[in-house]
């Protein structure tokens, strides 16, 4: 088969999409035909290198991905030959303390396909079948490839570790990104009133259609003092920052008395300095988000399936062109997801 890969760390240019060994399938594994996968920061990450993961080269990046079961192993029950599926990157134990708890993301052994072992930017790809969801026939490749990791990402973020109700107010960084464009859709399924930053007016417009009731361009103004002029003084309830340091003081200026923000990542950096006084004084709340569980998977998904919310493909391009597609992540260019299907497909 052909697959994405790199042999050593590196910028786009340590990318290929040349031969690999075909896969083969364990027996709890399902072989899936991948039809189209999707891009994440994280693909950029462990491309370039992350401290403390050490990968077995060749690695193929990925962590989400779409497409046929052509194949099961002997133990997997739940799924058959021709069933359309999409790839959830949480690998667990099932056995730790947070599995038992039924908090899986949380597990001590908690890794990612893609970051950490072997990914699914392949013709090909054998995956564990608790890495499986169903995907109903009418759902399309790109939407089905794309959907995964950002909505269950905003989904946890949201709903369960922000526990964002009617009548609050959350303001969502970054709303033009794949997470970003999911919290936006989320929020405002939560009942929220919805405050979004992005960068051209373009990317703003995009943020107003996810439903964003007020966008803020953070190119222009300063962002904490806008939503605090918007809001009289008093800030928001909850704030999703995926940026970092960039943001952070920003973030909790922008936070009303009592108000929680929540972290799924830090694009700009690990190391950002909080104001303590804001944080005892406002009672506010820095909750952490990776991923999600089985159940919170099994409760978001099926919002994208049946079109409650949309995923935004900026672009699709062929695997052979994945320089171009980590390109277009770092730039930050556009609105959206950024899709790659195996050339095979593309051509189909
Ligand atoms: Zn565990």
């Amino acid at each position: 088969m052909h697959a994405v890969q790199f042999t050593e760390h590196g910028d786009v240019d340590v990318l290929s999409y040349d031969a690999f060994d075909d896969p083969t399938v364990g027996d709890d594994e399902v072989l899936v035909d991948v039809k189209a996968g999707a891009l994440n920061h994280l693909d950029v990450w462990t491309r370039r290198g992350l401290p403390g993961v050490d990968l077995e080269m060749p690695h193929i990046p990925g962590s989400d991905a779409a497409g046929v079961v052509s194949e099961v192993g002997e133990d997997v029950t739940r799924f058959s030959e021709g069933d359309h599926v999409a790839v959830t990157a949480g690998r667990y134990c099932g056995t730790c303390e947070f599995c038992r708890d039924g908090q899986e993301s949380l597990c001590v052994n908690y890794h990612l396909i893609g970051e950490h072992v072997r990914g699914v930017h392949a013709e090909q790809a054998a995956v564990p079948e608790e890495n499986l969801v169903t995907v109903p026939d009418h759902v399309e490749w790109h939407t089905a490839a794309a959907a995964s990791l950002v909505f269950q990402t905003a989904w946890r973020m949201l709903v369960t570790q922000a526990d964002v109700g009617p009548g609050e107010s959350v303001l969502v960084l970054g709303a033009s990104g794949g997470v970003g464009h999911a919290a936006v859709q989320i929020a405002d399924y939560a009942g929220a009133e919805v405050y979004a930053t992005a960068s051209t007016e373009a990317k703003l417009d995009h943020a107003r259609e996810c439903g964003a009731d007020h966008v803020v361009n953070y190119e222009e103004v300063d962002f904490a003092s806008e939503i605090r002029d918007r809001t009289d003084g008093r800030g928001v309830d909850v704030v999703v920052d995926h940026v970092g340091p960039a943001t952070w003081e920003s973030s909790q200026k922008a936070l009303a008395k009592g108000g929680r923000i929540v972290t799924c990542g830090a694009t700009t950096g690990a190391m950002a300095e909080t104001n303590l006084n804001r944080v005892f004084w406002n009672q506010q709340q820095i909750l952490g988000s990776t991923m999600a569980t089985p159940g919170e998977i099994d409760d978001v998904l099926p919002l994208v399936w049946d079109g409650t919310f949309e995923v935004h493909v900026r672009d699709v391009l062929p695997m052979s062109e994945v320089q171009r597609a980590h390109a277009m992540l770092e730039d930050r260019e556009g609105f959206g997801k950024v899709v790659v299907v195996p050339d095979s497909e593309h051509d189909a």
